[in-house]
Formats: C-alpha cells, sequence, structure tokens
C-alpha cells in the first residue's frame, strides 16, 4: 500500500485546466521531488495532495483512505495533525522571536507555553539555528530565516511535509544548505516529504522524481535530476 496516492487526479480553475489526469505514489519514508517547468500543474498538485485542493476528479488516498472525500473540516483536521506544509519565503511573523514563531503551531494545538518553548528549542537546534531563538526574521538572513521556517513545518511532527519551491527565493548555495538541513532532518524522523521544484538541484535531493508536463505525467521519466547527476 502506498503512504500516499493520487489516481486520475483531475483539476481546472474555470477554463484553464492544471492537472489532466495525474497518478503517483508516494513510499512510507521517501523524498519524492516533483518537478517540471512553470505552469505544468505542481503547486496544484500538491494543494490536491494535502487536502487543500479538491480535484475535480480522480481520487486522492493517504494510508490507504480516500481524503478527496472528506468534508473541509475533516480535511482541515488532517493537515492539523498529520501533514505539513513549506512554502517559498516569508511565512515567519516579522513581530515574533524564532521561538516564538516555531512556537506557535503547538500553542494554536493547544499545547501549554513551557512544552511549547521547549519543543521550538530542540527543532531549531536540529535545524543549526538555536542560537537565533530570541531574534526577530528581521534581523536573519534569507536561509536562516527559512530553516526557522522548516523548524516550524517540523514542530508539529507531521508525517508528511509538503514544500513548494522552498529554496525558491534562496540563492543556489544558501538554498542547498536549508535543503541539506530539511532532508537529514526529515530521514532521522522518517517524516515523507513531497517537494515542488523546477531546480534540478533541489531535485537531486529526492530519492526520485516524477515530471510533470502540461498537466500529466511525463511518461520518459526524463526528470530534471536526471541532468544534474
Ligand atoms: P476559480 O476559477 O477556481 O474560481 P479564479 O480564476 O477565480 O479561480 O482565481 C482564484 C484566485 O487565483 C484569484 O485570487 C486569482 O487572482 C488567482 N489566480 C488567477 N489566475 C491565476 C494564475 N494563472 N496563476 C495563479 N493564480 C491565479
Ligand atoms: P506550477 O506550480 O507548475 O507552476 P500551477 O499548478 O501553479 O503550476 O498551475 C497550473 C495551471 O493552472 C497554470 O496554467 C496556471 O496558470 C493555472 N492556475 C494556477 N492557479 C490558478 C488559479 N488560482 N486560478 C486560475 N488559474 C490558475
Amino acid at each position: 500500500m502506498s503512504f500516499l496516492e493520487a489516481r486520475g487526479v483531475v483539476r481546472s480553475y474555470g477554463q484553464t485546466p492544471a492537472l489532466r489526469g495525474v497518478s503517483l505514489d508516494v513510499q512510507e519514508g521517501e523524498i519524492l521531488a516533483v518537478t517540471g517547468p512553470s505552469g505544468c500543474g505542481k503547486s496544484t498538485l500538491l494543494h490536491c495532495l494535502a487536502g487543500i485542493l479538491r480535484p475535480d476528479a480522480g481520487e486522492v488516498l493517504y494510508r490507504g483512505h480516500r481524503i478527496d472525500t472528506l468534508t473541509e473540516s475533516a480535511r482541515a483536521r488532517l493537515r492539523r495533525t498529520e501533514f505539513g506544509v513549506l512554502f517559498q519565503f516569508g511565512q515567519l511573523v516579522s513581530e515574533l522571536t524564532a521561538a516564538e514563531n516555531v512556537a506557535l503551531p503547538l500553542l494554536l494545538a493547544g499545547t501549554g507555553r513551557r512544552e511549547a518553548r521547549t519543543a521550538a528549542l530542540t527543532w531549531l537546534d536540529r535545524l543549526g539555528v538555536a542560537d537565533l531563538a530570541e531574534q526577530r526574521p528581521g534581523e536573519m538572513s534569507g536561509g536562516q530565516q527559512q530553516r526557522c521556517a522548516v523548524a516550524r513545518a517540523l514542530v508539529t511532527e507531521p508525517r508528511v511535509l509538503f514544500c513548494d519551491e522552498p529554496t525558491g527565493a534562496l540563492d543556489s548555495l544558501t538554498g542547498e544548505q536549508v535543503l541539506g538541513h530539511l532532508v537529514r532532518v526529515a530521514r532521522q524522523q522518517g517524516t515523507v516529504v513531497v517537494l515542488v521544484t523546477h531546480d534540478a538541484r533541489v531535485a537531486g535531493y529526492a530519492d526520485r522524481e516524477v515530471a510533470l508536463r502540461d498537466g500529466l505525467v511525463d511518461p520518459s521519466g526524463l526528470g530534471l535530476a536526471a541532468g544534474a547527476r
């Protein structure tokens, strides 16, 4: 049984088709890159897999159960308890310190202040930015901010982390450093990662790559990382 699976997923925005029947599966412990040029449907697929968007047709299964047919509140609960998301950049609350930012998802989930802070410090340490705990985003570099954002995405210990161009706003060296931390921690924790990117170097960090073209899986299977490795 796949850990996470899309079966013939179709999704349009009005008259614009974004996904035209995409099937893929993600195994337990796997880091999967979804690649392809801008506009090929990567973000839409990520949102469908994460239960944010509902497909027009097809199925999404998480650990063998359909999630696309769940109610909005059931999908919201799933996203809170099982899934984490990491976007390109700028997700940190500028008025809060790094520790407060990372503690926030736990506080929102009802964890006590002391416990949330302890967990936040643990996660900042795992991402190698423990020394930044009392700094605010404006005082940090882009790479440092994104490492804090990774800590915040993982502090709730999701079973799947969905990343949409997680290093897209960083220069390539900084991006690779952030990604190195993300992948190392995900492997330690056994977190499944679905990584959307148009960047071959980012795809090279994944166990496997699925390439999209015009809303379909590219059957050639020759993704970006083939050339980068
Ligand atoms: P729908 O047809 O699903 O109702 P809309 O066309 O109303 O979607 O757009 C929903 C949101 O997405 C709007 O905020 C709009 O600005 C934004 N949007 C529209 N076109 C695009 C696009 N090509 N890429 C990304 N976002 C878009
Ligand atoms: P990618 O992540 O690969 O760039 P997307 O999933 O964002 O691709 O977009 C797939 C297609 O759907 C594109 O043609 C895009 O313009 C369109 N699209 C994406 N979001 C919206 C939206 N909110 N409203 C209308 N069209 C959209």
